[in-house]
């Protein structure tokens, strides 16, 4: 397996006035494509952090972060963002969905930002994930009018649309029903299998650990374990 994302001795400290508050202290992990990895740990043990960093949306303090085979520490936010549009999707645990836009355009909004202009082909991309996931029946519902199941469905739609290399899960079952969320990881095992997207999670739910094919435990900003099941 190619690795595609790789953390070197990452070092990152939040500030607050003049206090720094160490979150993560040399850390170091390699994600290998098509694997379902979970990083859990106590509540501020770092894991949206490091979904953070590995998102590109924040840089770390010392250390390096690799992005397939790209050292990304000293790209601008321009470089970032344009990365982050092609290779990486995001799912959230409160879904983050558009309220004014509806299922399909929810889905079709990155397609927008990536300016993909032909109408057909957007159609194409949008028409196709909505049904892999199974709410192609409720293209036209808003969100305030759908489940959370419904919703975060919609929400893996729209994150895998623009098919990345990595999506990243924060959290992504904390606000559904246990069978719901039962449903839900189902289906990121099915996409996983079926579109070779890589998952990483952060979770504190026992299903989800029980689901990754690999545990990362985070305590006090060290990785205290790293087990392959
Ligand atoms: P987790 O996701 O494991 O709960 P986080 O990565 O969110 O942990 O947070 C790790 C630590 O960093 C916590 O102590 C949290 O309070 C702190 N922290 C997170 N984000 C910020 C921020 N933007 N500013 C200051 N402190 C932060
Ligand atoms: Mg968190």
């Amino acid at each position: 397996m190619a690795v595609i994302a790789k953390f070197e001795n990452v070092t990152k400290s939040y500030h607050i006035n003049e206090i720094q508050i160490p979150v993560l202290k040399n850390i170091n992990f390699e994600i290998e494509s098509e694997d379902m990895v979970a990083f859990v740990g106590p509540s501020g043990s770092g894991k949206t952090t490091i979904l953070n960093l590995l998102g590109c949306l924040d840089k770390p303090e010392k250390g390096n972060i690799y992005i397939e085979k790209e050292l990304i520490n000293n790209y601008n936010k321009n470089t970032l963002a344009d990365l982050r549009n092609q290779k990486i999707g995001f799912i959230f645990q409160s879904f983050n969905l558009i309220p004014v836009l509806s299922a399909y355009e929810n889905v079709e909004f990155p397609l927008l930002l990536e300016n993909i202009k032909n109408k057909k082909q957007r159609e194409d991309m949008v028409r196709e994930i909505l049904r892999k996931v199974g709410i192609e029946q409720l293209k036209d519902r808003l969100p305030t009018h759908m489940s959370g199941g419904q919703q975060q469905r919609v929400a893996i739609a729209r994150a895998l649309v623009k098919k990345p290399i990595i999506i990243l899960a924060d959290e992504p079952t904390a606000n559904l029903d246990s069978k719901t969320a039962g449903e839900i990881l189902d289906l990121m095992r099915h996409m996983n299998e079926s579109l070779k997207t890589t998952f990483v999670f952060s979770t504190h739910d026992p299903k989800i650990m029980s689901f990754a094919k690999r545990l990362v435990t985070l305590e006090d900003g060290n990785i205290v374990k790293d087990e392959r099941k």
